[in-house]
């Protein structure tokens, strides 16, 4: 391996380059050179995409400049790196992230505006890498940009998804799924490592290595693969904030061991000669399109052993190079598992512990606690991975040998030490005995891990009470809260230029830093001058809005409206349909009472919803039915308009948060962990309304009661309303509004081409109502009421909006990332 051309004592001679300068001419006498020698345009005939490309490689020697620094540095400290694995990373566009990061904003616009060329449209130019469904992955990204930012030496490990999540188009109303294609014009901020390559087996059969003692699956084992395949590494640099630090993304795809069998084609089988090289390549096709629902496919079990082996691979070997052993490893590598799909990883480095690198089953059961951490995400049952023992023993059969040690060990010690009866035993098991036997990845998470986070004070409560109480009585001390946060780079400085200067002009740029520091803003919720600069701001930030609105859909939405936005996922507990009803509620009232001074609204949604989720695409079609009808209805006098803007994606989030007076976070208490959208919307200055849910609880306490409008049932009384059983026609009966809202709808008022498309949704809130759409819809309506009359008093409603930016700097992922860091990963400065 390595470089034999050169000696070592040689190589250390070797001159490294002079960082780059970045002084507008520079930059743009670069950008011409890029243009010519590595894209091989003439400049006068040079296409958008080649300057965008150009532009991108003349910035990234800045990043590669302090990524090489920042590799050296670690190297030499010896700190504990953070390996951060995760299945999805939502990053959105990554070169204005750079650009601002390395200081180079200015200089850049103008070496650009030299040529001729508007750095926003290329900058617009480049697609979203949108490895992820939705929250978890845009936590992975803003977490990549902070660990770099807090300067800790951190990896992320991943997989180069050749189609990111789907292309949200409509018909009709409906969503329709088209493939993403970021790749397609060649991705120039990634490098190809073709020597960081590693072999990736499925299947076969396990033979035991010491004969002399009895079979178990502690001891040494040789695992014959039947299939193999080449996991070979992509590196992306993540900047952080002043370019403090560079760490890398490490993304996987793979190869096959024989890109072409040539006896098959050569005798004119010319698919079958290329069978296995697809096959190989299947594996880092698509992102999986489930959010929140069992990923019952072999692939997706596939694609979490591929990614974990790789990474643990990768992350022994360099542990091996620098420090020679692997007992050491606890003290130099933290591997945080972000929720369950990384979590074969537990049985995977107890594989390579013992039977590659010949440890004994009790101290490598030792090193793999004390490595790995856990975060779980979520509380619904259909979201934490399970996978037949079958399928698991059949693609992984050594792990599967692993998996029954490991809860032999956990069974035993439950039991015999801690009294377990055999309900409790039955819960902590890593198996599921309970119908089709199933391996629980949640399970194998908690046992192998020594920290267990949830990710929301409120979300780890109810962990600790709910899904995994009798492993929290047997390890107490493991459950423990990191609050999510949001990188203020991307989420206010970038987002929202407005917003930013004008801070920065009043308070200084402390906060720039410190995002805390925007606490200096408090006073200034006080002053009229500021207060009218500050919804001037908003104002621009909805004519934005509002022009894209126009150019996307052909829909014109006025600025001076309330502008109402909910954009997330589509999913039942997120609630849109509570929206969707209290939305047909008000066109009532406003058709049944003109005489009222009613607040002229604009309601948004935006988000995808999964392929197979049934009523999540229903709902989609619903708002759109809805929208059309009160849009053209005049009696409306454009007193309430609404949009679904299509394919909602991070660079679609970053025009639209901006724009918000109004934040929508209205899931049913208990089952949102944290989200992380109420903290994008609150730090721009929108007013939230919203339930007693994830983060929202704790949001309500940075920025007081008075500065957010809560509403409905709190996460005990849903519970016990779902243990009591309640009585959603009851409910809906003794609600004038929202009865008619209903038989609205499903007498087909919104469907008038099909009056029965939603009877399966307004049956569902009759019948059943899991989701508490009727028992919070009054308390809902009411609430948007008090909305209503806070909103007419303009001056007291940016006093609120302003304290709402000044208060919730406490949500910067610096500081999530610098309670990991302390209390969880023992890393960093
Ligand atoms: C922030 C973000 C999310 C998470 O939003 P929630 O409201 O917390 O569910 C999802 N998708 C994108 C593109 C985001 O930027």
């Amino acid at each position: 391996m390595g470089n034999t051309m050169i000696s070592k004592s040689a190589r250390a001679d070797l001159p490294s380059p002079e960082p780059r300068r970045s002084d507008p001419a520079t930059l743009a006498a670069e950008i011409i050179e890029r243009l010519t020698y590595s894209i091989g345009k003439d400049a006068k005939v040079a296409q958008p995409h080649d300057w965008m490309t150009a532009t991108i490689l003349v910035i990234r020697d800045r990043v590669i400049d302090h990524w090489m620094e920042s590799t050296r540095k670690t190297y030499e400290s010896g700190g504990k790196r953070v390996y951060y694995l995760s299945l999805e990373f939502l990053i959105g566009r990554l070169t204005r992230d750079a650009v601002s990061n390395l200081g180079m904003l200015e200089e850049v616009r103008e070496a650009l505006e030299s040529l001729g060329v508007d750095f926003d449209v290329v900058a617009a130019l480049e697609p979203d890498a949108a490895l992820g469904n939705g929250g978890l992955g845009r936590l992975a990204a803003c977490f990549m940009e902070s660990m770099a930012t807090v300067d800790i030496p951190a990896y992320g490990y991943g997989i180069r998804y050749v189609h990111g999540l789907f292309r949200q188009q409509m018909s009709d109303g409906w969503q329709v799924e088209l493939p993403e294609t970021w790749l397609s014009h060649g991705n120039p901020w990634e490098f190809q490592r073709s020597e960081s390559a590693y072999e990736i087996g499925f299947g076969g059969s396990v033979d035991i290595l010491d004969t002399e003692t009895d079979s178990d699956e502690t001891q040494r084992c040789a695992w014959k693969p039947q299939e193999r395949v080449i996991a070979v590494a992509y590196d992306t640099p993540v900047v952080g904030w002043r370019a403090n630090r560079v760490n890398t993304l490490r993304l996987w795809t793979a190869q096959p061991i024989d890109p072409i069998l040539l006896d098959a084609f050569n005798a004119g089988d010319h698919i079958g000669a290329l069978r296995e090289s697809n096959k190989a390549e299947a594996l880092a096709r698509v992102l999986y399109p489930a959010d929140g629902t069992p990923a019952g496919q072999e692939l997706r079990l596939r694609q979490e052993y591929f990614f974990s082996s790789a990474s643990l691979q990768d992350i022994l070997r360099r542990h091996l190079q620098q420090y020679g052993d692997l007992l050491s490893l606890p003290d130099k590598v933290a591997i945080q598992l972000n929720d369950t799909h990384p979590a074969v990883s537990v049985a995977e480095l107890m594989r390579l512990l013992i039977d590659v690198h010949g440890m004994e089953f009790d101290p490598a059961w030792d090193i793999t606690r004390e490595t790995f951490s856990y975060t779980n995400h979520t509380l619904l049952p259909e979201a934490l991975e399970s996978w037949p023992v079958p399928l698991f023993e059949r693609l992984l059969p050594r792990h599967m040998q692993l998996v029954y040690a490991i809860n032999a060990k956990v069974l035993v010690h439950a039991r015999k030490e801690r009294g377990y009866d055999d309900e409790q035993a039955r819960s902590v098991s890593l198996i599921d005995e309970g119908g089709e036997r199933r391996v629980r990845m949640g399970n194998l998470a908690f046992v192998g891990s020594h920290s267990i986070n949830g990710v929301s004070a409120l979300h780890t409560d109810l962990m600790k009470q709910t899904v995994f109480s009798d492993l929290h009585g047997l390890y107490p001390d493991r459950i423990n809260n990191k609050t999510n946060g949001i990188t203020p780079r991307r989420w206010l400085m970038q987002c929202n230029p407005g917003l930013f200067s004008l801070i920065r002009e009043v308070i200084g740029d402390e906060f720039m830093d410190d995002a805390e520091a925007l606490k200096a803003l408090e006073p200034f919720a006080g002053d009229a001058e500021f207060r009218a600069r500050f919804a001037a701001v908003k104002r621009d930030n909805k004519v934005r809005l509002a022009n894209l609105v126009a150019r996307r859909m052909g829909i014109k939405i006025d600025p001076s409206a309330m502008f109402d936005i909910q954009i997330k996922r589509i999913h039942e507990y997120k609630r849109q349909l509570l929206n969707i009803i209290e939305a047909i509620a008000l066109y009532d009232q406003i058709r049944s009472h003109p005489e009222r001074d009613w607040t002229p609204r604009v309601k948004i949604f935006a988000g995808k919803a999964a392929p197979s989720y049934h009523n999540a695409k229903l709902i989609i079609k619903l708002a759109n039915d809805v929208a059309r009808v009160i849009n053209h209805d005049p009696a409306v006098r454009g007193l309430l308009k609404i949009v679904f803007i299509p394919n909602y994606n991070v660079s679609l989030a970053e025009v639209i948060v901006p724009a918000a007076d109004l934040s929508e976070q209205i899931s049913t208490a208990g089952m949102e962990a944290s989200g992380t959208g109420n903290m994008k919307f609150a730090l721009n200055g929108a007013l939230t309304i919203g339930t007693l849910d994830g983060a929202n609880v704790e949001i309500q306490q940075c920025v007081g009661e008075d500065n957010i409008v809560i509403f409905g049932m709190t996460a005990a009384e849903v519970a016990e309303c779902r243990a009591t059983g309640h009585n959603p026609r009851a409910i809906i009966e003794a609600s004038r509004e929202l009865s008619q809202a209903l038989t609205a709808i499903s007498s087909g008022v919104f469907s008038p081409d099909d009056r029965d498309r939603f009877t399966e949704l307004t049956d569902g809130l009759y019948e059943h109502d899991w989701f508490m759409v009727t028992a919070d819809f009054d308390a809902y309506a009411e609430a948007q009421r008090r909305v209503d009359s806070l909103w007419l008093d303009e001056e007291a409603w940016y006093g609120r909006t302003i304290l709402n930016t000044a208060r919730v700097g406490w949500f910067s992922s610096d500081r999530t990332i610098r309670q990991y860091a302390k209390e969880i990963w023992k890393a960093g400065p």
